[in-house]
């Protein structure tokens, strides 16, 4: 079968290679691939810079159909459409794994960088870790959720934000779109968007944005809090963006007792104003992808319509063209290799 691997010095980019797929243990299953999203995270795994991954099948947006299923299989039979996600296995009995928090898991294994992913035209998964796709959610959109979906769902969950109370999505990219989404559709929230993009702002303006602040030509701060109640700030923000100023942005607009939550990785820190943290009572907090249950919430919600992923599909032979449009920032939503072809 044909996979794009890690390259053996490792340069951001990807080698399309023929590959044995070893046999299935008992507790795993055996995946036909359909579709497997490319996400910036696959970027840096192919260019090293989480450690040299050289050979790993690289992809953690993966939608498949098993295949094959192991001796100890309950949970998967043959047939059943299912993902291949980031968050790929966890040991399953330490104090995450136990109590719903899976994803912080110390031995937790992540598709397409600690073990083989889904960018291949086969794939091994964990049975029990992969989530089932719903029936009505289309396989491509399914894929998107698998890694941006589940990733902003889960960071307005933990934003414990309200029906009617404003949340600022920082960023409205790949990421922030769905954020929008999500916290409209679903978490009924007031959303206000800051970008410095204007045509990524009308177009979450379009899909359900109450309010959009570009921020390269107003004050983001001041523009949010005129928008909030008693113009006190926002009850939480989410940042999708990579710039640091979007960060420090995300403290400063909550309303005392707001929480801001990181889910966006940039490669540095910022600054944080300890008297603004004691005297406001902010909460700063990170967010990492979703757990199984959550991923099949965010599957759930895309089903109903309430959250639709901008996709489009590719062959798997366009791979590295692909890694050079998401780095010029060339592309709009995501783009997903089609294996079906
Ligand atoms: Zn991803
Ligand atoms: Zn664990």
């Amino acid at each position: 079968m044909k996979a794009a691997v890690v390259r053996q010095n490792p340069d951001g980019y990807a080698d399309i290679v023929e590959k044995e797929l070893r046999p299935i243990k008992a507790n795993e299953a055996k995946l036909k691939m359909e579709y497997c999203g490319v996400c910036h995270t696959d970027l840096h795994v192919a260019a090293g810079d989480y450690g040299n991954m050289a050979g790993t099948v690289l992809g953690h947006e993966g939608i498949g159909i098993v295949t094959e299923i192991g001796s100890d299989v309950k949970s998967l039979k043959i047939g059943d459409r299912v993902s291949v996600a980031w968050f790929f296995e966890g040991c399953g009995h330490c104090e995450y794994c136990v109590s719903g928090n899976e994803t912080f898991c110390r031995e937790v294994k992540n598709a397409g960088y600690s073990v083989d992913g889904g960018m291949a035209e086969e794939a091994i998964v964990t049975a029990d870790y992969a989530v089932k796709v719903p029936e009505g959610l289309d396989p491509v959109q399914a894929s998107s959720i698998t890694c941006a979906g589940v990733t902003t769902y889960k960071a307005i969950k933990v934003a414990d934000i309200k029906p009617g109370q404003p949340i600022v999505i920082f960023g409205a990219g790949g990421l922030g779109n769905l954020a929008i989404q999500y916290a409209k559709n679903v978490f009924n929230a007031k959303v206000i968007v800051v970008d410095i993009n204007q045509p990524k702002l009308d177009l979450a303006k379009k899909i359900g944005a109450d309010v959009i602040i570009n921020s390269a030509e107003v004050d983001p701060i001041k523009a949010i809090k005129e928008n909030t109640p008693g113009g006190l700030g926002a009850n939480a923000s989410v940042v999708t963006a990579v710039a640091r100023v979007a960060f420090e942005q995300a403290v400063h607009c909550l309303r005392p007792m707001g929480k801001m939550v990181a889910v966006a990785l940039p490669n540095s820190d910022m600054s944080l104003s300890i008297p603004t943290t004691v005297f406001d009572g902010v909460e700063v907090a990170g967010s990492l992808v979703g757990t199984r249950l959550d991923l099949e919430e965010a599957f759930e919600f895309g089903r109903q319509g309430l959250v639709t992923p901008i996709v489009a599909t590719r062959p798997l032979a366009d791979v590295n063209a692909i890694i050079d449009e998401m780095k010029a920032g060339k592309i709009e939503g995501r783009m997903v290799i089609d294996f079906t072809k």
